[in-house]
């Protein structure tokens, strides 16, 4: 179902949709961070797109191997280290895979939300990434359970990602950056949440 042409066609879809969203990005981190989210994505995606040409023919592992350590090595921001980590788990969890089926898909999308949660110690409720991601893995699983086919369910948690990254504007910050503000980081939006609700709408649009 995703092979490693499906694989490559998702990861230029996210780096296009990242340099398109780097000002919105950006200024959603102004607001609670230091204004570098969208750049630093940005740049990041670039080197995995500049990247993807080496990779392309290999498994769906190594490919998503060489995305997290792109990510890790061109990004200097939180970001780059846990969306990295993210994508290496989720290769981990596909090794020598060529051809996945939902189940599988889910797995790595499992492997790679609890990397983020070991390398940035958090979990949901703290106002970061993983409030858009936890919702939608458990969405994600919940679909996929009812027989629901890959597409429909990522559709789903695509949906949970959506009020996933609503709940970040109504909490306080207890990880990252934001964390400094404490109350004040409450109205406004996560940039990290965004950015990962917007990976998953373009891995959504793709499949
Ligand atoms: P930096 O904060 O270093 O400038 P970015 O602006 O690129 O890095 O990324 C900020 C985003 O990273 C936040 O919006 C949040 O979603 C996420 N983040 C920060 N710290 C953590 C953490 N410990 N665990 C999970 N996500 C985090
Ligand atoms: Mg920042
Ligand atoms: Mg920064």
């Amino acid at each position: 179902m995703i092979d490693n042409k499906k694989m490559v066609e998702i990861m230029q879809a996210i780096a296009k949709r990242m340099e398109k969203e780097k000002e919105f990005l950006t200024e959603l981190d102004n607001a609670i961070g230091d204004g570098d989210h969208g750049i630093n994505l940005a740049r990041g995606f670039a080197a995995v797109e500049q990247k993807l040409p080496q990779l392309a023919d290999k498994d769906l592992g190594a490919i998503l191997k060489g995305v997290g350590m792109a990510l890790v090595s061109n990004v200097g921001g939180a970001s780059g280290p846990l969306y990295g980590t993210a994508f290496m788990k989720a290769g981990g969890a596909l090794k020598g895979e060529t051809d996945i089926d939902a189940e599988k898909f889910a797995a790595a999308f499992e492997a790679g939300v609890e990397g983020i949660k070991m390398r940035g110690k958090a979990h949901e409720g703290e106002k970061t990434m993983l409030d858009a991601q936890c919702p939608a893995l458990k969405a994600l699983k919940e679909a996929l359970a009812a027989g629901k086919d890959l597409k429909t369910a990522m559709g789903e948690a695509v949906a949970a990602a959506k009020d996933g990254v609503a709940y970040t504007k109504t909490i306080i910050a207890t990880k990252g950056r934001a964390s400094y503000l404490g109350e004040r980081s409450i109205g406004h939006e996560d940039p990290g949440a965004m950015s990962s609700l917007m990976m998953l709408e373009e891995i959504t649009r793709v499949l």
